[in-house]
């Protein structure tokens, strides 16, 4: 070893110590929350890099999030003290996939510029397949489709292997809609997100060569959060650490809570069957939490049988306890967090006085994110949303990107369905038909098929000129463009330093504001008279702006849709919100954990599924929720909630019945309740010491009737059962009703956009926005696509 200082080791306990040091061969290192696995894994790369065994592009590092890379790269570059010349492969399995193929795209029939589909080109795609196929899509929807396909490849079943057990899906037509998707996206020159890793398997499968050059070049491979890997990502590692074996995965059972997406903690289990003589390291001293925190967390996650078992201690002082609480609906509750975040923040509730950057809000579910957004706006409350993709979700948006795309990748022919005729350019669904026909005669993209359309005098009328200048313009923004480069396989020299081919005529900043203004598309805002609008045309300079941070537009195109956090770039403090799948491996001094209620969290799918499987991934999630907590935790639910102006009750979450009371402390609201502020007592059980704030807002309220505040006092008395319900309704019925959420935005074919208020058996209660509260069969619903 290089004789240079190693700080970063002292930092370290034994255990952690020698995960570090054992750089040859496999270590496994399973550990629950907060016990470091993070921090070694990153002084792991550190040693590395310190002691000269490898060079930054050797490392290939896999973290969850985006955020998470970042995070890491900042922490390596710290605790060497120097910056270091990038590290390529340090990224999620989705972004370091993407650079891969790029660079092989020609071995599964792609071009190295091919587009990803975000899901709503998935979902469209797929319509245009099932009605092709002659099949009724109301009856099949296509988005189950589309969650059979997606789920066979994060299997890594490609079309030719699926296996005959499932070959009965979507009444036995998935197998050959699976295959003729597939195909079309390569005619489209396009991948979704599951193809990411599942053309990287293929490749490496069978292109032994390919796979050769990639093993001797990622010499150190590590895996944090490992716990919630599919088999396609399993697969991918498991081929590059064959032959060297140097691969490090850290991870935790216990906070495995991607299963609905396909991840298998199993491969945690198998990690020493395949890597036989593995150095395991298990860390049981936790550095984050306090013991109340700490005790709590572990009261709920031993709800679980199905775990591995590890009990955690931590040398920190006890602190405060989990504080509970109480409201009488979903508005009070975020009211109540606004103005005990602003007293934190003050130091007035004889805590430490901490920033807004201390503080983070978890949700269950991102619609519960817009009470808080509301009330946060009207106080003036600087927050932020990480992890939700919902800036570039958004109509104006999704138009932009779609004309982006389209200079970037003329092939791709959903973006140019999307435009053709946005902003109206007399372009009905006859003259795209036309274009389709003659596309599909000529084998080419709709672009091309459009300039034929015109060449030939297919298209009439102001139609015609209007899309003869489409071409012409998309071709022109194109020449405008930096030329892409196509990337040799043998070649792994990072995209960016490449040198580029032709010059740019403008930056890709002014191109983007040229496309947005000469197709006509500002404009057509800029004429819309509905209140929408100027947000609109708000959203569209903030697009604009968005592109700074990119090289080109292909750049940004491929951050856009492999965006998790949209918090960048802005000073000054702020609260965080974002739901507990996005919380993973992060940590705050202060977070807030609201409705904790039954049917919100747990969601109602889980608590309908036949088999505790949702269930305890579910509990999981209030582990990993608790867990985030350094030294203040709060936990609420609220009685009742309005959803698209419906009121609904509910319970309190059976997990709430599941912390210990010891650890925790129930607060009643400051106030208004003439209780004051501060403990309020357990009284029988955990719900049952909630009465009293509620019971005098009932009152004030005079709403002792409601059927939440009835339930709401049963439950004080009874703790119900956590099995699953019994139900006369059909498995079909069922099936079709699990897959819908409280509070959901939905679509009905006959009585439009609502939301679920309620279900019940195989009927889906449903506050319609124009035709009031009915009660629907679930088959006849689809979930809402806006
Ligand atoms: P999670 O399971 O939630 O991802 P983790 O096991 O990855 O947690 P880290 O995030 O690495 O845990 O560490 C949790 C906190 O403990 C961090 O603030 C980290 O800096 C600190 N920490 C880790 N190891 C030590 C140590 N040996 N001494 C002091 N602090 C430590
Ligand atoms: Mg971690």
């Amino acid at each position: 070893m290089a004789a240079r200082p190693t700080p970063y080791l002292d930092e370290l306990n034994p255990a952690q110590r020698a995960a570090v040091e054992a750089m040859d061969g496999p270590v496994l290192m399973l550990a629950g929350a907060g016990t470091g696995k993070t921090k070694a894994l990153t002084s792991r790369i550190v040693h590395m890099l310190m002691t000269g065994r490898a060079r930054p592009p050797e490392i290939l590092a896999v973290t969850f999030t985006n955020k998470a890379a970042r995070e890491m790269k900042e922490r390596v570059a710290r605790m060497l003290g120097q910056p270091i010349e990038g590290m390529p492969w340090l990224g999620t399995f989705h972004s370091i996939c993407v650079k891969l193929l790029r660079r092989h795209a020609e071995l599964v029939g792609l071009k190295s510029n091919f587009t990803i589909l975000d899901t709503d080109d998935q979902l469209r795609l797929l319509k245009q397949l099932v009605q092709a196929a002659g099949i009724d899509d109301k009856r099949w929807p296509a988005r189950q489709l589309a969650g059979i396909i997606d789920d066979w490849k994060n299997r890594a079943i490609t079309p030719e292997r699926v296996p005959t057990a499932d070959a009965g899906a979507y009444n036995h037509k998935a197998p050959r809609l699976y295959a003729e998707y597939q195909t079309r996206l390569r005619e489209l020159n396009a991948v979704d997100f599951g193809d990411l890793l599942l053309h990287m398997v293929t490749i490496f499968q069978q292109h032994p060569d390919v796979l050769e050059q990639y093993q001797r070049w990622f010499r150190f491979i590590l895996v944090d959060e490992y716990q919630d890997t599919n088999v396609a990502q399993y697969l991918w590692l498991r081929l590059l650490a064959s032959a060297h074996k140097n691969i490090c995965c850290v991870g935790d059972d216990d906070q495995s809570i991607y299963g609905w997406r396909g991840a298998e903690v199993g491969n945690i289990l198998r990690f020493e069957k395949d890597f036989p003589g593995a150095h395991v390291v298990r860390l049981e001293q936790n550095y984050r939490s306090t013991p109340h925190i700490l005790a709590a967390a572990s009261g709920v996650i031993r709800g679980n049988s199905d775990r591995l078992g590890k009990e955690l201690w931590t040398e920190a002082q006890d602190g405060e306890k989990v504080r509970l609480i109480g409201h009488w609906d979903g508005e009070e509750e975020a009211r109540w967090i606004g103005e005990e975040i602003e007293a934190i923040q003050r130091g007035t509730r004889g805590m430490r006085p901490y920033t807004l950057d201390d503080m983070a809000i978890l949700v269950r579910a991102s619609h519960q994110m817009r009470a808080f957004e509301d009330r946060f706006l009207t106080i003036g409350l600087p927050y932020k949303v990480i992890g939700g993709p919902r800036f570039y979700e958004r109509l104006e948006i999704r138009d932009a990107m779609a004309y982006f795309r389209l200079v970037v990748s003329p092939d791709d022919d959903l973006a140019f369905e999307r435009i053709v005729n946005t902003p109206k350019r007399g372009l009905g669904d006859k003259a795209q038909q036309t274009i389709q026909r003659i596309a599909r005669a000529n084998g080419v993209s709709l672009v091309d098929g459009a300039a034929l359309a015109v060449e030939m005098g297919e298209i009439k009328g102001k139609g015609a000129k209007a899309l003869a200048q489409l071409v012409t313009d998309l071709a022109r923004w194109r020449r405008m463009t930096r030329a892409v480069v196509p990337v040799q396989s043998d070649d792994i020299i990072d995209d960016e330093t490449r040198p580029m081919e032709g010059s740019p005529e403008v930056s890709h900043i002014e191109l983007a504001q040229i496309i947005l203004d000469e197709s006509g598309y500002t404009e057509m805002w800029q004429n819309d008279k509905t209140p929408e609008a100027p947000g609109r045309l708000e959203n569209l300079k903030e697009l604009v702006k968005a592109l700074e941070s990119f090289e080109n537009l292909q750049g940004f195109l491929e951050h856009v849709a492999l965006i998790m956090d949209n918090d960048k770039g802005d000073e000054g403090a702020k609260v965080s919100i974002m739901t507990l799948h996005a919380a993973k491996g992060l940590e705050f001094p202060v977070v807030f954990l609201p409705g904790w209620e039954d049917g919100l969290f747990p969601s109602q799918r889980s608590m309908d599924e036949s088999g505790l499987k949702g269930l305890e991934e579910e509990r999981r999630l209030a582990y990993v929720g608790i867990t985030r907590a350094e030294e203040v935790c709060t936990i609420s639910f609220a009685g009742n909630r309005r959803i698209f102006g419906q009121w609904q009750s509910a319970l309190p979450s059976r997990f709430i019945d599941e912390l210990p009371e010891e650890h925790v402390e129930v607060l009643t609201p400051p106030g208004l309740y003439g209780g004051g502020y501060g403990a309020a007592g357990m009284g029988g059980g955990m719900s049952g010491g909630m009465s009293s704030g509620v019971e005098a807002r009932a009152a004030e309220a005079n709403v002792y009737n409601s059927p939440g505040w009835k339930r709401l006092q049963e439950r004080s008395q009874q703790r119900p059962i956590s099995q699953p319900r019994e139900s006369r309704a059909s498995a079909i019925d069922l099936e079709a009703v699990s897959s819908f959420t409280m509070g959901e935005r939905v679509f009905h074919q006959k009585f439009g956009y609502g939301a679920i208020i309620g279900i019940e058996g195989d009927k889906l209660e449903v506050a319609f926005e124009k035709a009031g509260t009915k009660k629907v069969v679930a088959r006849f619903l689809s979930a809402s696509d806006d």
